[in-house]
């Protein structure tokens, strides 16, 4: 019986690295480095597979990978359909935020009713978001780097992750509203947690027990 876990490169997989030796998981190779999607870990049954953190929640939800870490914001944008979410990991935590130029008047674009144009990865998060205000906007959907959309003329605002600000001081921007506070959970295929319960459980147990250390 071999357990897959899926994750994603750079502060997902570094900040669970913790969390795996207390399951006495450790990887043989470092991602960062090494070429490889699977990695072998000290363990027999266990493997590592490295994907982009957006696709962590399908490879669990198809049952490609058994157990993976994936960000609130990625979870939400996915629908975490056949995705048992037992734990949040309290890693990788940062803020989904409203953001604009510098010398953007936000609040009163809003409160004037000005239709509001908004690029950002987190179409559904951002359409909750400003529905639940009664903001009417237009969601331009990125792929990454959503800073620029604002300085080119791209958008009025965007929704991204914040956790310094300095990516947005850099580029001359604002945070105007927070959406939501984002970490990392652990997300297991229903399937796997049934089949592999033997495995699957004392490793959940073992997270559990790290992140409330
Ligand atoms: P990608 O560039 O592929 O989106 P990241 O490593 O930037 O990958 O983000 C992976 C996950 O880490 C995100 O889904 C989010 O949950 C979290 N994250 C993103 N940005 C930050 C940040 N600035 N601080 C803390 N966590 C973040
Ligand atoms: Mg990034």
């Amino acid at each position: 019986m071999t357990i897959t876990i899926a994750l994603s490169k750079g502060r997902i997989f570094e900040e669970t690295l913790p969390l795996l030796a207390a399951a006495g998981i450790t990887p043989l190779e470092d991602p960062e480095s090494s070429r490889k999607l699977i990695l072998p870990t000290n363990r027999d049954d266990v493997r590592l597979i490295i994907v982009r953190a957006t696709d962590v929640p399908t490879y669990v939800q198809y049952g490609a990978a058994d157990i993976g870490v994936a960000g609130k914001d990625v979870l939400n944008e996915h629908g975490g359909e056949g995705l048992y979410q037992p734990l949040d990991l309290n890693i990788a935590k940062c803020r989904m935020m409203v953001a604009v130029r510098n010398d953007f008047d936000y609040a009163s674009a809003v409160q004037q009713g000005a239709r509001l144009r908004v690029a950002t990865k987190y179409v559904r998060a951002a359409r909750e978001h400003f529905a639940s205000k009664g903001v009417y906007v237009d969601l331009i959907k990125l792929y990454g780097s959503m800073e620029l959309a604002p300085l080119v003329g791209l958008s009025d605002a965007i929704v991204d992750l914040v956790s310094s600000g300095g990516t947005l001081k850099a580029n001359n921007l604002k945070a105007v509203e927070e959406i939501s506070h984002v970490s990392s959970r652990l997300v297991v295929n229903q399937a796997s947690l049934k089949l592999k319960r033997s495995a699957i459980q004392p490793m959940l147990d073992a997270f559990a027990q790290a992140v409330n250390k």
